[in-house]
C-alpha cells in the first residue's frame, strides 16, 4: 500500500512486519536456489545470556530456511576476548562464510569495539563495522553493509510511501549507533529533511510534531504520545520493552504509544510484528549481498 502523509483518514494503516518479513525471506530463497550459491553465515553467541540465545537460534534457523550454510558458535560466558578475535580470524578467512555476526552485548570483560573492528568489512552482515559506517554516511550504499534494523525500518516505510520520501520531515528519536544514527543517514540518502531527537533534546514533542515520519528507537515504553504526532504522520515504532505483570506473565511494547498514537497516524507499526520480524529478514538479504559480491570479486579476481 502507498499511501501520501496528507492522506489521513481517521483509519491507519497497520504496517504487517511479519507480512513484508515474509517476502524478503521468501525472495531471499528464491535468489538462492536460482542462483545456485549458498552464502554461508556465522553467529557467534558469547555466554548464555537468555534473550541473546533465542535471538541467535531464530537467526541460524532463518539461516537454513533461506538454504543458507548456517553455522552457529556457542562460547562460554569466560571466553577471552584473544579467543574471540582467534575464531573471528578464522572466519575471516573460509570462503565458504560470506557473513559474520557477533550477538551483542558481550561480555564486559571484551572489548565490543575491537571485536567488530576485527570482522572482515565485507563480511559484516550486522553493518557496525566502521568501514561501512562510512560507506553509509558518504552516500556508498552499492558497497556498504547497512544495519538490519534500520534497513528494515526504511522498508517499512517504504512500503507505504513508495518513493515519495524525497522531502518529507523525518524525525528519528534515539541516536544510537545501531538504530538512531544509521536510520537518519538512511533517510538522509533518501532525501529526507531529517532531525534527531535524543535525550538532551528540548521539547522533544514539538520537534516530532513536525514530522511527516516518526521513527522511534528509544527502549523508553510508551513515549511518544498522540500530542508529539502531526495528524496523518507515518509513525514507524522501532522499541522493544519487556513490561512485566505481577503475577507470572509480561508482555512487549514499543516507545510509542500504540492505542494513543494510531488514533492520530496515518500508518503505524505494531509492537510485536511491526520492525522486530524485519530484522532477522533484512540479515539474510545481507549475507546474500555479501555472498553477491564476493563472487563478484572474486570473478574480477581471475
Ligand atoms: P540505546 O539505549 O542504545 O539508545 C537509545 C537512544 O534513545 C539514545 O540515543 C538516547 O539518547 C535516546 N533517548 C533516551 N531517552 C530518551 C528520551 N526520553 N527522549 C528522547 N530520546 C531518548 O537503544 P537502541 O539499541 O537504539 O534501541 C532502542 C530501542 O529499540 C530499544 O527498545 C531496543 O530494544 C529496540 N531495538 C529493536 C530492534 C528490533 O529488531 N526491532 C533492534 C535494536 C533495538
Amino acid at each position: 500500500m502507498k499511501i501520501a502523509p496528507s492522506s489521513f483518514t481517521n483509519q491507519p494503516y497497520l504496517i504487517d512486519g511479519k507480512a513484508s518479513a515474509s517476502q524478503v525471506i521468501a525472495s531471499v530463497t528464491a535468489a538462492v536456489r536460482a542462483e545456485r550459491q549458498r552464502p554461508g553465515l556465522a553467529v557467534i553467541l558469547v555466554g548464555d545470556d537468555p534473550a541473546s540465545t533465542v535471538y541467535v537460534r531464530n537467526k541460524s534457523r532463518r539461516a537454513e530456511e533461506c538454504g543458507f550454510l548456517s553455522r552457529q558458535y556457542t562460547l562460554s560466558a569466560e571466553t577471552r576476548g584473544s579467543e574471540l578475535l582467534e575464531l573471528i580470524g578464522r572466519l575471516n578467512g573460509d570462503p565458504e562464510i560470506h557473513g559474520i555476526l557477533v550477538q551483542l552485548p558481550l561480555p564486559r570483560h571484551i572489548d565490543a569495539c575491537r571485536i567488530i573492528k576485527a570482522i572482515d568489512p565485507s563480511k559484516d552482515v550486522d553493518g557496525f563495522h566502521y568501514v561501512n559506517v562510512g560507506h553509509l554516511a558518504t552516500g556508498a550504499l552499492h558497497e556498504a553493509l547497512v544495519p538490519c534494523t534500520p534497513l528494515g525500518a526504511l522498508h517499512l516505510i517504504q512500503e507505504v510511501l513508495g518513493d515519495k520520501l524525497c522531502g518529507l520531515h523525518a524525525v528519528v528519536i534515539g541516536r544510537s549507533n545501531i538504530v538512531g544514527k544509521p536510520m537518519a543517514n538512511l533517510l538522509l540518502q533518501h532525501d529526507c529533511t531529517v532531525t534527531i531527537v535524543h535525550s538532551r533534546t528540548l521539547s522533544p514533542e514539538a520537534v516530532c510534531r513536525q514530522a511527516d515520519i516518526v521513527i522511534a528507537a528509544v527502549g523508553v515504553p510508551g513515549l511518544v504520545k498522540a500530542d508529539w504526532v502531526k495528524p496523518g504522520a507515518v509513525v514507524i515504532d522501532v522499541g522493544i520493552n519487556r513490561i512485566d505483570h505481577p503475577g507470572d506473565y509480561s508482555r512487549l511494547v514499543g516507545d510509542v504509544d500504540f492505542d494513543e498514537v494510531k488514533t492520530v497516524a496515518s500508518a503505524i507499526t505494531p509492537v510485536p510484528g511491526g520492525v522486530g520480524p524485519m530484522t532477522i529478514a533484512m540479515l539474510m538479504q545481507n549475507t546474500l549481498n555479501a555472498a553477491r559480491r564476493s563472487r563478484i570479486q572474486q570473478a574480477s579476481a581471475v
